[in-house]
């Protein structure tokens, strides 16, 4: 499969880990925004969040508990999470990716 984040997970394409588990991965966003940036992936391809089903709340679950651990072992407590969904939303990457950004002052959200 042509996705570059299971490219990461295979160990393919070098990147900066932060966090990994047998079911997700965490690791530096390449063009950071923030002082801090990092990207949280399942290892399994799902390509949004528009591909979640029931057959993952499992995993989704565990995705929402490791992300405030792998936020406070960046040195964060307030932050936020961006899960771009489909072009229009500009997602970039088609292989779900809940994006962790903080370590500054944000804009509103919205645009
Ligand atoms: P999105 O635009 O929401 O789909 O987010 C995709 C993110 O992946 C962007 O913030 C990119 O900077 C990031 N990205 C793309 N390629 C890499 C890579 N090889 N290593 C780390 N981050 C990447």
């Amino acid at each position: 499969m042509d996705c570059i984040f299971c490219k990461i997970i295979a160990g393919e394409i070098p990147s900066t880990k932060v966090y990994e588990d047998g079911q997700i991965i965490a690791f530096r966003d390449i063009a950071p925004v923030a002082p801090v940036h990092v990207l949280v992936i399942p290892k399994a391809h799902i390509e949004s969040v528009a591909g979640i089903t029931g057959d993952h709340a499992g995993l989704m679950g565990h995705i929402w508990t490791k992300i405030p651990e792998i936020a406070k072992a960046e040195g964060l407590n307030q932050f936020r999470i961006v899960t771009n969904t489909g072009a229009d939303a500009n997602q970039t990457v088609n292989h779900l990716h809940f994006h962790i950004v903080g370590g500054r002052k944000l804009a509103t959200a919205f645009g």
